[in-house]
């Protein structure tokens, strides 16, 4: 898919969301949900693969209950820089409300395939055949996971779901909202971003000083 719908939706002089990115990583496979309050609250699931993140939003976010199967829209391909996004996207831009990174980690293919290239190659085969099985390591998603394209649903309806394990719970994850990078709510990153911008210009609050060595 490339970059270019990507680019082609957002004005960069106005939104500080990322434009390229490398994995530095030569073994591991990275996937990132971001937490998204734009005009409808949703979560963004990204996987790694073939240098960029292939994405599905996610209107009811993960579970992690193997009987609730969730919708996920297939969505643009982002930047690999995106991982690291959160702050807020201004109003009027495309996807504009608040982000946070509701979880990240590495993830691989379920069978056992050795070396970054050869998991990627097998899992490009498994989402072109409409069908992903893999397993998470993250901080609150671990464990085995089916993204499974969907007829009926539009060309882009996938279905995001929990396979039975030992990671396999009724609690609702999503009850766990804070960023595991800020440590931030929503709420909390709307208030206190430093990533505001107005009228095209970063307007940058001064993060608060970190308070050095002994309390
Ligand atoms: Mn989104």
């Amino acid at each position: 898919m490339g970059l270019e719908k990507y680019a082609s939706k957002r004005d960069f002089s106005k939104t500080s969301e990322p434009k390229a990115g490398r994995s530095k990583s030569k073994t591991k496979l990275m996937f990132v949900i971001q937490k998204h309050d734009a005009s409808r609250l949703h979560y963004d699931f990204r996987l790694e693969m073939e240098g960029v993140l292939k994405s599905w939003a996610v209107p009811k976010g993960p579970s992690t209950d193997p009987k609730t199967k969730r919708l996920a829209m297939m969505v643009e391909d982002h930047p690999f820089d995106y991982r690291n996004f959160e702050g807020i996207i201004p109003e009027g831009e495309y996807g504009g409300g608040t982000v946070i990174v509701w979880d990240e980690g590495t993830y691989e293919p379920i069978e056992t395939i050795k070396g970054k290239a050869a998991q990627e190659k097998h899992l490009l085969k498994q989402l072109k055949d409409g069908s992903l099985k893999i397993k998470l390591h993250g901080e609150k998603l671990n464990g085995e996971f089916a993204l499974v394209k969907t007829h009926g649903m539009g060309e882009n309806g996938w279905l995001l779901i929990k396979h039975k394990d030992d990671f396999a719970s009724v609690k609702d994850i999503t009850k766990e909202e804070k960023s595991v990078l800020s440590g931030k709510t929503i709420a909390a990153m709307a208030k206190t971003s430093e990533k505001v911008w107005e009228d095209g210009k970063a307007k940058k609050i001064k993060p608060r000083k970190k308070k050095s060595g002994k309390k």
